[in-house]
């Protein structure tokens, strides 16, 4: 795959996407830095589970591929912060950026970085990157206003600021993910729970969204263990698009035994159906 991307490289001059998602890595700087060298209008860019891959690539794809809006280097632990940050400074317009699993590379440095390089970011998955903590977060939910989906699953660090920050700074919010975040308390769920209340007393914001899907349609809660009913309800009623329903699971709450006694609307509505039904005894 290596020799295959130096060869071709230098010959799609206009190339726009490329996908380079391997089982194996066989991916080599060498590659990479052939792709920014000749292929400058690049704007998605899948570099996945590339595990040779040093700093090397990232420098020279910030200098050869400012274009870039969609970056994934899940899995491509070599990187480090300073390059994912120096990368941050001439890719701006970087939209979904995947860092699952680059542990060195998302540093609460990087994320500070990103969030003042690049604004327009609307995802970016952070899984299992444990350095990260809400110092990070929280500038990346006030540096990046239109954020529609995060990935924290797995950020330990993590604590009810960083939700907090987000449901006061990112309203288009769509997706969220504190899988195992094992400090989040009933404090950050009714921060979401009110951030969609005080959105829904802007009326020119409403008529603005109107045919627009509004808030949280996904929620992974799963092994927050320190979560209540009460609150993860509050959550649930304040955004309809959430259900724990089988089969449209978008409230994701598997591994929290306390939880079972959530419903989403479906729940209510069923009730409400089986209530005005005539009863069959009658
Ligand atoms: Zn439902």
């Amino acid at each position: 795959m290596n020799n295959l991307i130096l060869s071709l490289a230098p010959k799609f001059t206009k190339l726009e996407s490329l996908i380079l998602r391997q089982d194996k890595p066989q991916l080599e700087d060498n590659a990479v830095e052939t792709i920014a060298k000749y292929c400058h209008d690049l704007q998605d860019l899948d570099l996945s589970k590339s595990f040779k891959l040093t700093d090397r690539s990232l420098y020279a794809l910030a200098h050869g591929c400012p274009k870039l809006t969609k970056l994934n280097i899940s899995g491509c632990t070599a990187f480090s912060d300073d390059a994912l940050a120096y990368l941050s400074g001439f890719c701006r317009n970087l939209k979904f950026l995947n860092l699952c699993g680059c542990v060195r590379a998302a540093s609460d440095k990087a994320l500070q970085a990103i969030a003042y390089n690049c604004s327009r970011l609307q995802s970016l998955n952070l899984g299992w990157c444990e350095n990260v903590s809400d110092v990070g977060v929280m500038s990346l939910a006030y540096g990046c206003p239109d954020l529609r989906a995060l990935d924290l699953c797995g950020c330990v660090l993590i604590t009810d600021e960083t939700v907090i920050a987000l449901a006061n700074g990112c309203l288009h919010l769509r997706s969220l993910g504190l899988y195992y975040c094992q400090n989040i308390t009933d404090r950050a769920m009714y921060a979401l729970a009110h951030s969609r209340v005080r959105n829904k007393q802007d009326v020119w914001e409403s008529v603005k969204n109107r045919y627009e899907e509004e808030g949280l349609m996904n929620l992974n809660i799963s092994q927050c263990t320190a979560l209540t009913p009460p609150a993860v309800q509050a959550v649930c009623d304040s955004f309809p698009a959430l259900h724990t329903c089988p089969g449209r699971h978008s409230l994701i709450i598997s591994g929290c035994l306390n939880l079972t006694s959530v419903h989403c609307v479906c729940a209510v509505q069923a009730h409400r159906t089986a209530a005005s039904l005539p009863h069959p005894a009658h």
